[in-house]
């Protein structure tokens, strides 16, 4: 291995992010559940928020409208004011969550830079990804943060020409096999898989990886026996 650069996935990677989804689409539930039962409010979030991806991108403030949208469908349009205000505010409330490093992530961090050129490659919000590296302290350790509206091949190409290196000078460590893994071993990068204990249902793929590029780990410390 020839690795220039490590890139690191920032939610579930770095920090707590699905979680607060969770609590969030849980409270949606308990709002509307005068009208559907939870499974089925969940599929129909699921469904609205997938359609909307192309339009409003990842992140919080399309996870809102999608909350408000579903509403709106479930209830006939008959939601009422007060509601879509209690949604607004459970999208509120997750930009202000306090932010949370994930264990060893700081260890991680402090053992690799200098070794590396260490860049974070995110998708979701800008304005609320800059908040929370800003939050997090961790943002000296990097040399670059690369917020992608979709992380596909095209983009982590993109990456590697920006960083000006080969794609096998690459490692792109993350919680997603179809964000973090798969993209990269695609374009020839290595990819170290480090699984978080919940992952969104559009971020879950069916087949297992046989690449020598990719490696699984238990927590983000292990991935110190690899670089
Ligand atoms: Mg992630």
């Amino acid at each position: 291995m020839d690795i220039k650069v490590i890139a690191f996935d920032a939610d579930d990677t770095l920090w707590v992010n699905e979680p607060y989804f969770r609590q969030s689409e849980e409270a949606f539930c308990t709002l509307l559940e005068e009208y559907l039962p939870r499974h089925e409010l969940e599929r129909e979030l699921l469904k609205v928020e997938i359609g909307n991806l192309g339009l409003y991108g990842y992140g919080i403030k399309g996870f809102v409208l999608s909350m408000i949208e579903t509403a709106m469908a479930v209830t006939n349009n008959m939601i009422s004011a007060k509601t879509i205000g209690d949604i607004i505010e459970l999208g509120k409330q997750m930009l202000n969550q306090p932010l949370e490093l994930l264990d060893g992530v700081e260890e991680v961090l402090r053992a690799l830079k200098g070794r590396y050129r260490l860049v974070v490659a995110t998708k979701g919000d800008l304005l609320d990804q800059e908040r929370k590296l800003k939050k997090s302290n961790i943002a000296n350790y990097f040399h670059h943060v690369e917020v992608m509206s979709e992380k596909d091949d095209a983009n982590y190409l993109k990456l590697i020409k920006h960083l000006d290196i080969r794609p096998s000078e690459l490692l792109m460590v993350g919680n997603s096999l179809k964000s973090d893994i798969l993209p990269v071993l695609n374009v020839g990068g290595y990819a170290i898989h480090v699984p978080y204990h919940i992952t969104w249902a559009h971020e879950e793929i069916e087949h297992s990886i046989d690449s020598g590029m990719f490696k699984s780990v238990e927590c983000i410390r292990d991935i110190l026996g690899f670089v």
